[in-house]
């Protein structure tokens, strides 16, 4: 037995070039070979390592974005392109899995899409547009900007609350009204984190500002306010 005698070498499943000692990149079921990652780079920025095989060679085959591009997504019903992704039985928009995403707070390495069924992700989105129209519904109809508040929690003497954007956007320093029940309270914005599928503690000491634009899911967070916010209460801007 030489030196390298215990080394396994492995091989490309798309290719059948050797695969670096390194082990290659890694996918959901496999590796593949650098050469291949630069081929699929070429199409796609996607996270390799959610993608099957299959998934991986269809893209660089260029069937999957043939097939998708132009087609609309079952859940929301725009148009996809190369960013929609596959669940267990169908294949939904780059909007959808990131609200999937946020939903049950699947991080970019997390491969839980993968059990979602289309009921699923139908049956969350659905709830969540029926919670943004009311939130529209009840805000003044002056109000630029609205969003629906999912529930709200203390961070140290900060108020956090988890809004979904139905209208409009929201930025740090921003003035808005916050109602709880039937009372009004207004506030300015400390701070904006765009939930992108961590937990509030994962972006929380990450000191990034952003700004909530229509459809998105984040955290405002306030000084000087009750984390009194539970779902069915909503804020605005005018
Ligand atoms: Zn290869
Ligand atoms: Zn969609």
């Amino acid at each position: 037995m030489g030196l390298f005698g215990n080394m396994t070498v492995n091989f490309c499943p798309l290719c059948g070039d050797k695969i670096g000692a390194l082990g290659g990149q890694p996918l959901a079921d496999g590796a593949v070979c650098a050469m291949c990652v630069q081929k699929f780079r070429a199409k796609s920025q996607a996270d390799m390592s959610q993608l099957t095989i299959e998934q991986v060679n269809d893209i660089i085959e260029d069937t999957f974005e043939n097939e998708i591009t132009g087609k609309l997504c079952p859940v929301c019903g725009k148009p996809m392109d190369s960013s929609a992704r596959p669940i267990a039985d169908a294949i939904i928009c780059s909007d959808c899995e990131r609200m999937e995403r946020i939903a049950y707070f699947i991080t970019e390495e997390g491969d839980e899409l993968d059990d979602l069924t289309l009921a699923n992700v139908c049956e969350d989105y659905n709830l969540s547009e029926q919670r943004k129209k009311e939130a529209l519904e009840k805000a003044p109809s002056d109000a630029i900007s609205v969003g629906h508040i999912d529930e709200s929690f203390a961070d140290g003497k900060k108020a956090v609350i988890l809004v979904a954007v139905a209208k409009g956007e929201f930025s740090e320093k921003d003035e808005v009204v916050l109602i709880h029940e039937d009372t009004a309270v207004t506030a300015t914005i400390k701070m904006i984190h765009l939930a992108r599928g961590e937990s509030y503690e994962g972006y929380r000491d990450k000191f990034v500002s952003d700004t909530l634009a229509e459809s998105d899911y984040g955290w405002i967070v306030f000084k000087d306010v009750s984390p009194e916010y539970t779902l069915g209460d909503y804020l605005y801007k005018r």
